[in-house]
């Protein structure tokens, strides 16, 4: 099996990689690794979970660390441009902790921070910046930044840059770049638009492509309760009663609806944590630490808040709304079986979300096993089986022998009865889950371009 010394990587950071346990390269690793190190462009298929952060973090470690120089006033050696905060506090992160015995300069800028401190950071060059594109035009305009010295750029996550709106940013910052460069460009799809912002950075990249987000959705396990609206603040309460949740991220549509769930869930002894668009930096850091740190149980997110978060050992994802757009659903449920480990998926669907169900289950290939609770709903299909004959003055008769059983009447009752969910967590507990660091086994499946359908998916 290949590993990370026989990729090229130099000792001190094979060193840094010993510590944080990483046994072998993950698919992008192996694959991109000796391409970067080439110093040729790359254009590479893969999100997050699959290790694609250190796919590019590592090689570019070892550049820069065989060829030091200052920067310069101002300016970085290379920049990677990711479009969520949370993203880019990890991609730093994750750049300090590999590099940390090569000393090495590391700096992080988005929005919604201290612009002060950011420009102190800046003022005499910095090795490694990760930014926004947003701040980055910022400091530029105000002249605490140029990017003429960039010798290596990443553009993380191509297609929710597209999404969020950064188109216009990223043009720019093009035009900013020196021609002669080496640029890294990494998306999860790769539709035409996402394809012509890549001819835009990119001079005759060699590709790569590993897991399509499929392969994520098969480590997961998912159900869905069929649920009426009004009662799925108190199933998540019946759920949550369940110990085997160990530490969930709770998916809200809107940022307004993940305050109405925190508080509701306060107000019931449960004590959690939201990120949104709306919370502004200082809120979100502490929270997404609470909750890294096990002080929170729960984290209730949107969609775009929850973005690139990588936390370990997230036991369970919550849909308490379902997305949209279908593909959200892959990236929500990736939060949990996070670098080949396995995880729980639940999704709560009102009646008027059963066409989102029937549009994930249609990307996904797969049906979503249906949980009964005391709280569920009776679905379609329900009553084609139950069909109720009508009595003398079309009053309805009893249920037919062969109506399935199901615990109704009892929406007042709390605890929901997860058949489903305590077989599975019976497994769980018997050492189901494997540990994500160490975890060998990595899915390497053919290339399969996800469908092109894209939509805005501000959170
Ligand atoms: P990423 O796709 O970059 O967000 O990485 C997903 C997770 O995989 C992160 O928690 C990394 O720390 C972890 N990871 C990355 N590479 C490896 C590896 N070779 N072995 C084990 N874990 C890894």
């Amino acid at each position: 099996m290949t590993q990370f010394k026989d990729l090229g990587i130099s000792a001190p950071i094979l060193k840094a990689l010993d510590a944080e346990g990483y046994s072998v390269p993950t698919p992008i690793q192996a694959q991109a690794i000796p391409i970067v190190l080439k110093g040729v462009d790359l254009v590479g298929l893969a999100q997050t979970g699959t290790g694609k952060t250190a796919a590019f973090a590592l090689p570019i470690l070892d550049r820069l660390a065989a060829n030091r120089k200052h920067a310069g006033d101002r300016a970085c050696r290379v920049l990677v441009l990711a479009p969520t905060r949370e993203l880019a506090a990890q991609i730093g992160d994750s750049f300090r902790t590999y590099g940390k015995f090569l000393g090495l300069s590391t700096t992080v800028v988005f929005g919604g921070a201290s612009m002060f401190k950011q420009k102190q950071a800046l003022y005499r060059g910095v090795d490694i910046l990760v930014a926004t594109p947003g701040r980055l035009l910022d400091h530029v305009s105000q002249r605490t930044l140029r990017l003429d010295k960039v010798e290596i750029l990443v553009l993380d996550e191509a297609d929710h840059m597209l999404d969020m709106g950064f188109i216009h940013d990223l043009r720019k910052i093009s035009t900013l770049l020196p021609k002669e460069r080496q640029s890294l460009f990494f998306s999860a799809t790769m539709p035409a638009p996402i394809a012509e912002l890549a001819a835009q950075f990119l001079y005759n990249p060699e590709r790569v492509a590993v897991a399509p987000p499929s392969t994520t959705v098969e480590r997961v396990e998912q159900a869905v309760i069929h649920v009426d609206q009004k009662k799925k603040q108190d199933l998540l309460h019946a759920l949550l009663k369940d110990k085997t949740i160990k530490r969930a991220l709770v998916f809200t549509r809107t940022k307004h609806g993940a305050d109405r769930v925190v508080e509701k869930l306060a107000s019931a002894g449960f004590e959690a944590e939201a990120i949104h668009g709306n919370k502004n930096q200082g809120q979100r850091t502490r929270a997404l630490d609470a909750f890294k740190k096990g002080h929170a149980r729960l984290l209730i997110a949107t969609e775009i808040a929850a973005r690139g978060i990588d936390v370990d050992d997230v036991s369970h994802v919550i849909n308490f709304d379902l997305p949209n757009v279908p593909e959200q659903y892959v990236h929500r449920i990736g939060r949990t079986a996070r670098a080949g480990a396995g995880g729980m998926a639940i999704s709560f669907c009102a009646p008027d979300e059963r066409a989102y169900l029937r549009d994930l289950e249609r990307l996904t290939k797969q049906k979503v096993p249906v949980m009964e609770t005391d709280l569920s709903l009776r679905t379609p299909a329900d009553d084609e089986r139950v069909q109720r004959p009508k009595g003398p003055a079309g009053r309805s008769g009893p249920p037919r022998k062969h109506a399935p059983k199901r615990h109704h009447g009892s929406e007042t009752h709390g605890k929901a009865h997860a058949k489903q969910g305590h077989a599975h967590s019976h497994a769980r507990d018997e050492g189901d889950r494997r540990d994500r660091k160490g975890q060998e086994v990595w899915s390497n499946g053919p290339r399969q371009p996800q469908r092109g359908r894209r939509q805005r998916t501000r959170g």
